[in-house]
Parts: structure tokens; sequence; C-alpha cells
């Protein structure tokens, strides 16, 4: 039996139903990541584990045990959330105390434990800073080493990162998965970011409206999208209708919708001969460079296609250019 079992959870607030069945193991050691977009049931899945709501129907099982039922407190679950949750009126060092001293463990382990935690996340020279003296990012820093400090069984991290700012964000994931790996942590990390979740995980589980949409390694959830919103959440997949594609490509397509990465087309002003591939005819509409990607949207007879090039630093094709794109058939996804 995995580590962690979540059965036919249903989770219903009035007559909304949160979450639809959800059928979900998690193995010990794992970091995996609940993705999707805001108010598909995330942080609902992750509180009826940690016990903070109580399940509809269904059961949580953790470490070979029925949890479903055992008060919050006794459940052995460390968490971090968003907006920092440290204690403001005590210093770094009794905000990550304050856990064991609450477990009565003797004062030398408290005190070695809590100093030996905080240099493993970098706060080694913070011990008797208060938390406004520390930046956001040490926050959390902080946070997690007093979710942490305890061993508990397992550590859930609801969107931590999501307040702190893009640079810093990303050195926090590396650092988050090399101490979660080094210490040997099973943890479930919350994210509405797609990059975030594919640096992070070793399976990311994608909700949509309260189901579990695709659960897979992430390179394989970006490579092979299972459903139409696994296709638009991850990787930007252009995504059609069988019926609109067929139309702007001027071939017969089988199947209800079409899915391809915008970076697999080629585009030319001139046709482009090649063979076992779509080909389209359309014009730029626009241009816009994101970082060292240069992206256009072309219109094919009404229907927009994204197609991603290089940015070397000049925009080979004006707006309104009439452009030639041609996608491989055995690159695409038929869905
Ligand atoms: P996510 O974390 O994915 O953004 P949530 O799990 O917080 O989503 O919320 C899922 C849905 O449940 C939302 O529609 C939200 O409004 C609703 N919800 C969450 N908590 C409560 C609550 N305590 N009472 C009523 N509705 C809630
Ligand atoms: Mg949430």
């Amino acid at each position: 039996m995995s580590y962690i079992r979540f059965e036919n959870i249903v989770k219903n607030f009035g007559r909304n139903e949160v979450l639809k069945n959800i059928n979900l193991e998690i193995e010990k050691g794992q970091l995996v990541t609940l993705l999707g977009p805001s108010g598909c049931g995330k942080s609902t899945l992750l509180r009826c584990l940690a016990g903070l709501e109580t399940v509809t129907s269904g059961r949580v099982y953790l470490d070979g045990k029925d949890i479903t039922d055992v008060n919050p407190k006794d459940r052995d679950i460390g968490m971090v959330f968003q907006q920092y949750s440290l204690f403001p009126n005590m210093t770094v060092e009794q905000n990550v105390a304050f856990g064991m001293k609450m477990k009565k463990v003797p004062k030398e382990k408290i005190a070695a434990k809590t100093k030996e935690m905080l240099e493993i996340v970098g706060l080694g020279d913070k011990l008797k800073q208060y938390p406004a003296q520390l930046s956001g990012g040490q926050q959390q820093r902080a946070a997690l080493a007093r979710a942490i400090v305890t061993e508990p069984k397992v550590l859930l991290l609801d969107e931590p990162l999501s307040a702190i700012d893009a640079l810093l964000r990303h050195s926090l994931q590396v650092e988050i998965r090399r101490i979660q790996k080094e210490l040997d942590i099973t943890a479930i990390f919350v994210t509405h970011d797609q990059d975030e979740a594919m640096v992070m995980s070793d399976v990311i589980h994608l909700m949509y409206k309260g189901k579990i949409d695709q659960s897979a390694k992430p390179t394989t959830l970006y490579t092979k999208p299972e459903t139409k919103f696994a296709a638009t959440f991850i990787g930007h997949y252009n995504v059609l209708s069988g019926e609109r594609f067929a139309k702007i490509c001027g071939e017969k397509i089988d199947s209800d919708d079409i899915a391809f990465r915008p970076e697999i087309i080629q585009i030319s002003d001139k046709p482009i001969e090649s063979e076992n591939c779509y080909q389209m005819k359309g014009h730029i509409s626009v241009s816009l460079p994101h970082g060292n990607i240069l992206r256009y949207a072309v219109d094919c007879g009404g229907e927009q296609v994204d197609v991603d090039v290089l940015f070397t630093g000049t925009v080979p094709f004006e707006t309104h250019t009439d452009v030639y794109l041609s996608v491989k058939k055995d690159q695409c996804i038929y869905l």
C-alpha cells in the first residue's frame, strides 16, 4: 500500500461539490505537486489530509493507518502556507523550537536540533532575529524549518512561494527540493504555477474542477498531455477542434481535438516543402518577445495559431506578413 492514499474523497461545502471522488496514492520520500488553477480544490484536498477539513465521504490513509477520523494534532503532519505564519513575538529560534517544546523534547536536544535545522535552511546566523526583521524568503525558510524539525510523516506546502518575487522564488524552489531529498521527506506541494511544478516534482497531479485530470512525471505531462485541459494548462499547446483544424489545413482529421506545441511549427514567408506535415497559411497578427522566445500569433483563416521561434534580437516577420506554417503529423497529439 502506498504511504499516503486518498480513497474516493468527496468534499461538499453546502451544495458546492468541491472534491469529486478523488483517488490518489503517494509514495514515501517523494515530492508530489497538486497543480491546477485557483479554486480547483488543491488546498481543500491538503486540508482533508491535515484534518483541517472533514471529508464528506471517502477515507484518508497515512503510513498504513486510516486517519480519516484522527484529531489533526495527532496526525503528525507539518505545514507551510503562503502567508508567513511565524509567531511574530518569538525569535526565529523560538519559532523553530516551539513544536519540540510542545512535545516535551529535552532542552539540550531542542537547542541542537533547532540550530542544525536553521543551518540546513540557510538561517544559521538569524537565530535571535524576529520575523519582522527577515525578508519574505527568509521567513519562509524559517517556516520550513519549523515544519520539518519535528520530523513529521508528511510535509504539506500550500503555495509557499506565491508571495515571493520571481528570482528568489526560483532559488527557493531548488533549495526546498534539495532539503526534501537530503532529509528524505515525503511532501505534497501545492501550486498554480506550471513552471514551479515542473522544477519541483517527482510526480504532478494536475487538478481541474475538483478532479484529478492527469497524474504523471513532469516531462510526461509536458510531452503527452491526455486531455484538452492538460494540453492548454501545461506547455501552452495550440489546441483546436479536429473540425476547425481540418478547415485550415485542408485535410481530414479524425480526432475531436488536435494539439501541437508552438515551438514545433515551422514558419516561412514562402511555401514549405515537407512530407507528412500539415500545411497552413495565414498572416502574422502579433509578435511578442517572451525572454529568449519570440511568439507569433498567426491568423489562419480566423483561427489563432501560436508559433515560437528563438528570439535572437531581430523580428523576421512584420505584422500582417503572409506566412506558411508546417507541422509534422506525428508530432501532433490527437485528443
Ligand atoms: P484552490 O486551493 O485550488 O485554489 P480551494 O481548495 O481553496 O481551491 O477551493 C476550492 C473551492 O472550494 C472553491 O470554490 C472555494 O470557494 C471553495 N471553498 C474552499 N473553502 C471553503 C469553505 N471553507 N467554505 C465554503 N467554500 C469553500
Ligand atoms: Mg489554495
